[in-house]
């Protein structure tokens, strides 16, 4: 079966029904901002790992785009939840899941919560994603 919708997980995106300004923007604390132009070629996707980091995710210190990250409420993740990435705004830079000569910790998830997917495999499962 086909998938039945592409992107609808609540991305700010083009919901205002304007043409979206894309190109990098950043934010005051220096975090990039809005789309990127190019689809890159592997997402972020969080596993049944990701426990929240006790409602303080480490994650989303480090990763580059503002709001890319989101910690949303999870019936099996009870009780702070689980991050969810926008995949319209991942760029995929894989700082999130950075680590050190024989897997040692350096940045990133410390629990193994995030895998990379290639883009064609979440549009696949979720259908095109707008851009
Ligand atoms: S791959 Fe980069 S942009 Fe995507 S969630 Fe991880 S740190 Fe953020
Ligand atoms: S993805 Fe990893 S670092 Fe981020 S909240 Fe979940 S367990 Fe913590």
């Amino acid at each position: 079966m086909a998938p039945s919708s592409a992107y609808s997980e609540g991305s700010a995106g083009d919901a205002a029904g304007g043409v979206a300004k894309r190109g990098p923007q950043k934010s005051a604390d220096g975090k990039f901002i809005g789309r990127r132009k190019v689809k890159p070629k592997q997402l972020a996707i969080i596993n049944d790992a990701c426990t929240g980091c006790s409602g303080s995710p480490v994650c989303q210190l480090y990763c580059p785009v503002d709001d890319c990250m989101l910690l949303r409420p999870a019936s099996d993740a009870i009780p702070f939840g689980r991050i969810w990435v926008d995949p319209l705004k991942c760029v995929g830079c894989r700082k999130c899941v950075t680590r050190g000569p024989q897997d040692i910790f350096l940045e990133g998830c410390p629990w193994a919560a995030i895998d990379m997917i290639p883009t064609g495999e979440w549009e696949t499962e979720h259908g095109e994603l707008p851009y």
